[in-house]
């Protein structure tokens, strides 16, 4: 594997990248900057929380050895408390009794500048908001609410990545809803091809569902994964069928896009995005939010559709407890001698260590992969894959995620020899694929459900074993 370049033969790890910005405030940016956190402070519940951390907050500096970009760079603003200080001292200067008593009768006290603002902007988006460092605090500050919380501020002036807002504003005011601009027929020429690639490969016949009312679940994955991740859905489909609930779900025609940027940056688009996809249940009477292999969409609709959901709440599942599920009640069979290779599993930031999604995938890898082999560490001291918190759609910024975000990463792969990598995330899975070729690691990444559709058994359809067979043939046609 290449070594990272030095920072002081490079600068790479001080530089500060050049976002795509749309429409940035530009003129009195302290005086716009301070309106929009106070704005924030009255409609919002963060106050109490940033009281709690000027407290707390000792700057013993525990939480730096937790966090691989500062592990990488060894710069010292890249400690979490570092930039989690920038906010704090703002509040407390401009928002606390103490920090009013000091600017006017001490000769010395902090003051907000241009080049600060700035600095936010840089520091805030050198953070995945993977929460690894809050595992370190013994005083559980958490650096990854606080990096968004920055973002959310500084947006609310124009300073985001223009990925992100794009990517917002088309799933709420686009024509398609969704971040990747899937129109309708492009859906459901996908879900004949979908249909079509199953009949080759399994040897059944289906039609995707979409439309269907009152289903069991309503199916949402992250919406790219209908354009690149064609095995991931087919292993979801395969899973259904076989377990015999194909009549129990559906896609919808008016929303089917599951992520939602907001939990990256904005409170405001994350709620909007929850409403309009518990809309789309609503108008479906689905009973249960079934999400695809993606870890932020199944975070933050677990999270908040409870929260902004409205009246009517609906449970929300990723699908891989769907098929653990299906698997411990024997509804579905995995033949353990399709995957010879040897397979490591990475664990997408959010729900692993924001979530509830640990032990799940591995007691389903381990039910049919005998050379399973653990990163170190892993579950909720996992690395994050250094495209988290919406950095993996900032193209600007690949150089950092390569470099910086995902070395640690990148490392811990290269030292399980795996050839495998399963990670069961649209947003890891890219990044991943990135690092891999980056560092020219030899191994694939792949969806969990990419493994199962090749070791599920099908009633009436094709084995396992013969559908192997056919895989190897062609190889070496
Ligand atoms: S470990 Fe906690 S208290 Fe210590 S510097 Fe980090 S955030 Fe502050
Ligand atoms: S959230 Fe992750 S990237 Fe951000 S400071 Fe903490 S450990 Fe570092």
């Amino acid at each position: 594997m290449a070594e990272p370049l030095l920072k002081e033969e490079t600068g790479i790890y001080k530089k500060k990248y050049p976002y795509y910005i749309e429409n940035p405030v530009v003129e009195n940016r302290v005086a716009q900057f301070l309106e929009a956190f106070a704005a924030v402070l009255n409609y919002t519940d963060y106050k109490p929380l940033l009281d709690s951390y000027c407290i707390t907050n000792t700057k013993c500096n525990r939480c730096a050895v937790a966090c691989p970009v500062y592990v990488t760079t060894q710069d010292s603003r890249d400690i979490p408390c570092y930039k989690t200080n920038l906010l704090l001292e703002i509040y407390k200067r401009y928002f606390t009794f103490g920090g009013w008593f000091r600017s006017r009768f001490l000769t010395k006290s902090f003051e907000l500048t241009e080049e600060i603002i700035d600095e936010m902007l840089d520091l805030f988006y050198r953070c995945t908001a993977c929460r690894r460092c809050t595992n370190e605090c013994p005083l559980g500050v958490d650096h990854g609410l606080i990096t968004r919380l920055g973002r959310y501020i500084l947006s609310l002036i124009g300073i985001v990545p223009k990925a992100l807002q794009v990517s917002v504003r088309e799933q709420l005011e686009g024509k398609t809803h969704n971040t990747s601009q899937v129109p309708k027929n492009a859906l459901l020429n996908t879900l004949e091809f979908l249909a079509e690639e199953i009949e080759e490969t399994l040897g059944i016949k289906v039609e995707f569902p979409c439309d269907k009312v009152n289903r069991e679940y309503v199916f949402f994955c992250a919406v790219s994964d209908y354009l690149l991740e064609p095995d991931t859905l087919m292993g979801n489909a395969a899973v259904l069928y076989a377990a015999g609930d194909w009549d129990k779900w559906t896609i919808g025609s008016c929303n089917y896009d599951g992520i939602n940027y907001g939990l990256f940056y904005s409170d405001w688009h994350l709620e909007n995005i929850i409403k309009q996809l518990v809309d789309e249940v609503e108008r479906l009477n689905g009973k249960n939010i079934l999400i695809g292999e993606c870890g932020h969409a199944s975070r933050s609709a677990h999270d908040f559709v409870p929260v902004f959901g409205g009246k009517k709440t609906y449970p929300v599942m990723n699908f891989m407890e769907y098929t653990l599920d299906c698997l411990r009640k024997g509804k579905i069979k995995l033949n353990p001698d399709i995957i010879t290779q040897k397979v490591t599993y990475h664990d997408p930031c959010n729900i692993a260590r924001s979530g509830w999604i640990v032990n799940q995938p591995r007691e389903i890898l381990k039910s049919f992969v005998k050379n399973f082999v653990e990163m170190e560490p892993n579950g909720q001291y996992n690395y994050c894959c250094g495209g988290g918190g919406g950095l993996v759609s900032i193209d600007e910024i690949h150089e950092f995620r390569m470099e910086v975000g995902g070395y640690v990463k990148a490392k811990q792969i290269e030292q399980t020899g795996a050839e495998i990598i399963v990670s069961p995330c649209a947003n890891c899975k890219k990044q991943l694929r990135e690092l891999v070729e980056y560092y020219n690691l030899p191994c694939k990444v792949v969806g969990l459900h990419d493994l199962i559709l090749e070791a599920i058994e099908i009633p009436g359809g094709k084995t396992s074993e013969e559908r192997k067979k056919m895989k190897e043939e062609m190889e070496i046609m």
